[in-house]
């Protein structure tokens, strides 16, 4: 795919936003909760440090809110389409729940897109990072 060196690669991969090369969290699996805050202190391939600094991740919970109105948003106006005879009550039940269900998923995601408006992908990081170790 062309993808590559966009930001869309970066936060749908999950990968490093500089290289784009390795994983940004230890687990896969966002439902792996002993593992969900588990990220590595730098990445391996280009040396990104991934706590950019102390208490980074703390603005994603505004990018987590975002994404958490737009679901309950999109959730709202496709049962008004689909199901009009719901009532506001049987929404809300089925809205939360669901967005309680996707919370982990979300909170990588708000963290992916939270990186990426700081870090910019460079295609050269690699090099510069091994050149760097050897100095
Ligand atoms: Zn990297």
């Amino acid at each position: 795919m062309g993808l590559k060196g966009t930001k869309i690669a970066s936060i749908f991969g999950m990968t490093c936003p500089r290289c784009q090369e390795s994983k940004l969290f230890e687990d896969s699996n966002p439902y792996n909760f002993s593992k969900i805050f588990d990220m590595p202190e730098r990445c391996d391939k280009c040396g990104q440090k991934f706590e950019v600094e102390p208490g980074f991740y703390y603005g994603a919970m505004y990018v987590s809110y975002g994404i958490s109105i737009a679901y309950l948003v999109s959730v709202f106006v496709a049962m008004l389409v689909l199901y009009p005879e719901f009532t506001t009550t049987e929404y809300l039940v089925i809205g939360i729940s669901t967005l309680l269900l996707l919370t982990p998923v979300f909170f990588r995601v708000a963290r992916v897109v939270w990186i990426n408006f700081f870090v910019n992908f460079d295609p050269k990081a690699i090099e510069k990072w091994s050149e760097q170790k050897k100095a």
